[in-house]
Parts: C-alpha cells; structure tokens; sequence
C-alpha cells in the first residue's frame, strides 16, 4: 500500500500523540475535519490506525504482512471462484482429456444428474491410464477418478485463505466448491472450482491495489 504525503503525515501524528481525536488532526494539519475524513477512513479500512468512540485514533501499528493477511480472510471463495467442468461418471478417458484441451482445465468434476458429485479426476489420473495399455476410449472416469468421500471440498463461505491452505495440505491443484443437497451433507453439489490460478490471480489483485 501506498500512503499518500496527507496520509503519511496523519500517521506520524497519532504515532507520537495518539490517542488523538479528528479535530485535533485536523488542526495540526490546518485542514478541517471534513476534509480528512476520507484518509482516516482509508487508514482505519486498512489496518493502520484504530478509531475509539469519543476516545480518538490509536496508531494499530500493523505491518504491511499482517494486512496482507487480514485482506485474504476477508476474501470469501465465493467471490472467487471459477466455472466448474463437470463430466458424467460414463465419459470415457479419451473424452475427457479432449474436454481438458477444450476447456482449458487441469482437472474435471465428475457429476451425476442434479450436479451431485462423485469424483475429481486430475491430469496425471488420465496420464495414467494413457500409458498403460488400455484403450483410452473403453476406459470411463470413473475407473481412473478419485471418488467421494475422499474428495477434499470447499464451500463459498469459506476464506480464499483457508482454501488455499487445503490446496498446500493435500497437494492438490483444484477443490470443488460445494453446497449440501440435502440433509445428511454427504451429498454434496459442484457450484464452482478453486484452483491454483484463482489464488493467482487473488494474488495479482491484491498486488495492484495501491491505493488501500
Ligand atoms: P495433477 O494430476 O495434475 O498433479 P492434482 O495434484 O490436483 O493434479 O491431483 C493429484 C491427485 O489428487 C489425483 O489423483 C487427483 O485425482 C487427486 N485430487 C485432485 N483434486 C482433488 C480433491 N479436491 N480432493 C481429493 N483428491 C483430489
């Protein structure tokens, strides 16, 4: 983040005599309250100062890593995440490495009708059955896929950085975003995909927000 010279300033004030209320900012500044409004807001969104009512702004002392922190668990996957591609338990092997070229994907979503899933089948999945000496047309998915109930989910609640801990914890590229289809919660149905590239590209983001 970077601070403009009215924003630098204001923190160098509550650093040294804080707490201090908006007014007295102000004065110090020969500015008026109003006028400051917008950075003690930036300031305090980000982490910078902390606002006690009728007491006045503390100097929160955060460091740019922990807001960097604090800004991916706010971050919900649901904002996030991508298109699920989802194929049918009987698309054979063959297909569905054309679907991966087509689509442009790592991984497919193996559902039944209604969206319920029942497996995740990644490239080395299809590589595996490629170079042995089935003929990848006979071969369905479901022979090559990892099935439920060992498929490591997310759902759109959760922080784009609790996902992405479970991307590094279970070594994989992509996690289904889920929602329950009914009661029991076993059964779950695809509603997005978060994958490497979404963190990428949250990472970019974050990256380009030079204002806050
Ligand atoms: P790649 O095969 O391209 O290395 P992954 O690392 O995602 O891709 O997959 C490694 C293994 O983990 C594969 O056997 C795959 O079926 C399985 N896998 C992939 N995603 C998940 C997931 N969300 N939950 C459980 N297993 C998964």
């Amino acid at each position: 983040m970077e601070l403009s010279k009215r924003q630098q300033q204001i923190l160098d004030i509550v650093r040294a005599e804080g707490p201090i209320t908006g007014e007295q900012i102000a004065d110090q500044l020969g500015l008026t309250r109003a006028t400051l409004r917008p950075d003690l807001a930036i300031l305090t969104m980000a982490g910078f100062l902390e606002a006690r009512p009728r007491v006045g702004y503390f100097y929160a002392g955060k460091k740019t890593g922990q807001i960097f922190g604090d800004q991916l668990r706010k971050m919900l996957v649901r904002e996030y995440k991508a298109v699920p591609i989802n194929i049918a338990e009987n698309t054979s092997v063959y297909d569905a490495i054309v679907t991966m070229f087509m689509e442009d994907v790592g991984s497919l979503f193996v559902v039944r009708e209604g969206g319920q899933l029942v497996g995740v089948v990644s490239r080395k999945d299809l590589l595996k059955v490629a170079i042995g000496n089935q003929d990848t047309r006979e071969v369905p998915v479901s022979l090559a896929m990892t099935r439920m109930p060992n498929i490591v989910t997310v759902t759109g609640d959760d922080t784009v950085y609790d996902a992405a801990k479970k991307l590094i914890e279970y070594q994989i590229d992509s996690c289904p975003v889920v929602r329950p289809l009914d009661e029991t919660g076993r059964n779950l149905e695809v509603i997005g995909r978060f994958t490497k590239t979404t963190i990428a590209k949250v990472f970019v983001e974050l990256g380009e927000n030079r204002e806050v």
